[in-house]
């Protein structure tokens, strides 16, 4: 409907499917932060990840992840299934293709949460939709370790490998597009609900 006020071959990016790639430390809260976000829009869905991490308590085959033995796992990667994958403290962490491009070809915005070198490899797929990069961060350090040592899963080995990781993860910040603090969890959220707006409007030129 916009199109009667724009050149030939302008657009705003809304009229396709867009991907909103959520990364962040480990504890940064970006599972919450992102199932406030779906519920709030219906015309984003969630890029549901495969991987070998046993299930936690709450957590849904299908929903939050696909739950794959190694074996499965390996089937997908030969298959060429996924996106991407990642090691990621001993288990292996999958983008499945379909759940990305198929609902992006759909005209669906899609939200996925992965970590960082994942996002920079979407990023880098050459994939015919935009990709915006949104990181998400604690409030500060000390925060991060307390939400971390939260997790009653969570080891000390573990923790202290997540803290590494995170360090690690926090150098790549410039490379993103947006900063979301997550402070209190409303806030993020709306800042992300923001972003999703924002970026629904902005205009573009399609190559196809
Ligand atoms: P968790 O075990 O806490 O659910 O996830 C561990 C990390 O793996 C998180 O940083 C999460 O964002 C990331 N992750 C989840 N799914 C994927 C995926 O499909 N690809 C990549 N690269 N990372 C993922």
């Amino acid at each position: 409907m916009v199109r009667e006020f724009l050149p030939p071959g302008w657009a705003v990016q809304g009229e396709k499917g867009i991907a909103f790639v959520v990364t962040g430390p480990s504890g940064a809260g970006k599972s919450s932060v992102i199932a406030e976000l779906l519920r709030q829009d219906p015309r984003l869905v969630f890029s549901v990840s495969a991987t070998t991490r046993p299930r936690r308590p709450g957590e849904e085959h299908g929903r939050d992840y696909y739950f794959v033995s190694d074996q499965e796992f390996s089937r997908l990667l030969e298959r060429g299934e996924l996106l991407e994958w990642t090691e990621y403290q001993g288990y292996r962490y999958g983008t499945p293709r379909e759940e990305v491009v198929g609902r992006l070809a759909a005209g669906r915005d899609v939200v996925l949460n992965v970590e960082v070198r994942g996002a920079l490899a979407i990023a880098q797929a050459g994939l015919p939709y935009p990709v915006v990069l949104i990181f998400l961060v604690p409030p500060s350090w000390d925060e991060l370790r307390r939400r971390i040592q939260a997790r009653a899963t969570e080891s000390r080995e573990a923790l202290e490998e997540r803290l590494r990781i995170a360090r690690q993860e926090v150098s790549h910040i410039p490379r993103f597009h947006y900063l979301v603090v997550n402070d209190r969890l409303e806030q993020a959220v709306e800042e992300l609900v923001a972003i999703v707006r924002a970026e629904r409007r902005r205009l573009t030129t399609w190559s196809g």
